[in-house]
């Protein structure tokens, strides 16, 4: 299956944790490394005030189900130093998310595929742009390529 994973870090050394967490996953029985986009620099979205992110996208090819390679995910989150923060969208040393499995679509409490909010996140389509810009969102129907075309240039704040 072709899988795409969205990583991202904004605490401590980022790009030794990005570094750490690919090459874990490369490491992971069933799971083959495809390609990565270009590392981006980004503004952390939402929560309590704090660093700027180093954001990727990583495309594996794996024979894991969906949840096997959630549990992956999560198992090198934690072991990069990752603890459970009471608080949404807190600094966290390495996040690891499934963007798209093939184009499956999985809506269940814990894992939710595609990811929910990944076509409003330039963060997120940025690199996954540069890696598959004609791939077709299985909900929304449409490229990667235009969902990126599509944001809005800059969100301002409102009020
Ligand atoms: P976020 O990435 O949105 O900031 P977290 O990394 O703290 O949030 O993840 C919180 C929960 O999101 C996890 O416990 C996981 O079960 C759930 N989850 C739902 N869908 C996904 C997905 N596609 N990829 C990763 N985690 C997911
Ligand atoms: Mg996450």
């Amino acid at each position: 299956m072709r899988v795409f994973i969205g990583v991202g870090s904004n605490e401590g050394d980022r790009l030794a944790r990005i570094s750490a967490a690919v090459q874990a996953l490369g490491g992971t029985p069933g799971v083959r490394l495809v390609q990565m986009a270009p590392l981006l620099e980004t503004e952390p979205v939402g929560g309590p005030p704090q660093g700027l992110y180093l954001n990727t996208v990583v495309e594996l090819d794996t024979t894991l189900a969906p949840h096997e390679l959630l549990s992956v995910l999560q198992a090198i989150e934690r072991q990069l130093g990752r603890r459970p923060s009471p608080e949404r969208w807190a600094p966290r040393p390495i996040d690891l998310d499934v963007l798209l499995y093939g184009d499956q679509v999985i809506r269940e409490p814990d894992l939710s595929v595609p990811h929910p909010r990944l076509h409003e996140r330039r963060f997120v389509l940025e690199p996954l742009a540069q890696l598959a810009p004609d791939l077709v969102h299985p909900v929304l129907g449409e490229t990667i390529a235009t969902l990126l075309d599509r944001l809005p240039v800059r969100a301002l704040p409102v009020g």
